[in-house]
């Protein structure tokens, strides 16, 4: 699920499996939907 968070008085959107920050919520579901599939260690 992709978290909001404010930095630098922006709102980041952020990846919750890797923590990458992005500055549009699509972008962000985007990767993360990608995210999911290519990062096991959210798993382990
Ligand atoms: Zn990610």
């Amino acid at each position: 699920m992709v978290t909001e968070t404010e930095r630098d008085g922006m709102t980041w959107y952020q990846c919750e499996v890797c923590g990458m920050l992005f500055d549009a919520r699509e972008d962000a579901t985007q990767h993360e939907d990608n995210c999911d599939a290519e990062d096991p260690s959210y798993i382990q």
